[in-house]
């Protein structure tokens, strides 16, 4: 499977779409706005007038969208694009999205009989551009086998969590988690500096001991602590606000849906809204420590 097509090259598709054409695949892409197409052209991929064109000859189709409204609206709504495709495409989308339109568009193909993965990933920007992301996979085994090599070029730990949609219930459980410690990650590190502790020292020691997570590890909040941290650059994004507040958005509904009870997820989410709500919604999530001044 050398033809890969790739829609949507923002802050985690385009480094993607970089790391496949330096593992050898033929890329066409798309994306609605013209920088990224720029930048793909440079690196020798062929950019499209629409996804539809990046896809007509593609063995595999990549879709790295924000939203479900705006996966369904490629694959189903808007540009149709399930009944354009060759029916032995495989398609991969990795956008994190509710499971509902992450099923609506398993459903609509397996109708035609086209293969397809929903494979969201986690590890941020950095991840992407490293190829290290880890990769969440929902579908058949069969295709998640199919689609390995792809996803290798890109990542370092490739899971099948199990059929249709179970990857975006890894991711939203995943990040629900990651929203919650960042805050607790936070919370800690205000509680130590309001009583005279340097936040560098207590990260140390934190990483050290029982408190240790993945916020404090590789993405600590507080400003000056870890140099390539958002913090340290004015929590230039990253991962936005209005990302994770979609994603707690995501894990919410579920629970409410399914019975689950996420005391912990509920004020994760309102506090998130929040920060949104003062017009942050575009620095990056470990902001959320402005929050507690
Ligand atoms: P982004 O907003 O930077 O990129 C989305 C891209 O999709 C944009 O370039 C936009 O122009 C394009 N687009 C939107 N609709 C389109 C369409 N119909 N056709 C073609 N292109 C279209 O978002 P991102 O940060 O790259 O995130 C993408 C997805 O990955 C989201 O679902 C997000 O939740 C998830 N994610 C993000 C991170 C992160 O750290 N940013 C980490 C893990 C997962």
């Amino acid at each position: 499977m050398k033809n890969i097509a790739f829609v949507g090259l923002g802050n985690m598709g385009l480094p993607m779409a970089k790391n496949l054409v330096k593992a050898g695949f033929n890329l066409t892409v798309f994306d609605l706005a013209r920088p990224p197409l720029d930048e793909m052209a440079s690196l020798g991929a062929t950019p499209a007038d629409s996804a539809s064109a990046a896809c007509a000859d593609a063995e595999v189709v990549i879709t790295m969208l924000p939203a479900g409204a705006h996966v369904v609206g490629l694959y189903l709504d808007n540009e149709c694009l399930l009944s354009k495709v060759n029916k032995n495409t495989l398609l991969i989308d990795c956008s994190t999205i509710d499971t509902e339109s992450a099923n609506a568009v398993h459903s609509a193909s397996e109708k035609l009989g086209v293969s397809m993965l929903d494979a969201p990933v986690s590890g941020g920007v950095a991840a992407a551009e490293a190829g290290t992301l880890t990769f969440m996979c929902g579908g058949d085994q069969a295709v998640f086998e199919q689609a390995k090599p792809v996803l290798s070029a890109m990542g370092a730990n490739i899971f099948h969590a199990g059929g249709n949609g179970a990857g975006q219930v890894a991711k939203m459980c995943n990040n629900m988690l990651l929203a919650i410690h960042m805050i607790g990650t936070s919370e800690a590190l205000k509680l130590g500096k309001n009583n005279g502790l340097d936040p560098k020292i207590l990260s140390e020691i934190m990483l050290a001991s029982s408190g240790k997570n993945w916020s404090l590890e590789k993405y600590n909040p507080y400003p000056g602590v870890m140099q390539q941290a958002p913090a340290s650059n004015d929590y230039k994004p990253g991962f936005m606000v209005d990302l994770m507040t979609k994603d707690l958005g995501l894990a919410i509904n579920n629970a409410k849906k399914t019975d689950s009870r996420t005391p912990l997820g509920d004020v994760a989410l309102e506090l998130y809204k929040k920060k949104q709500n003062s017009g942050d919604g575009q620095r990056d999530f470990s902001s959320i420590i402005e929050l507690l001044s």
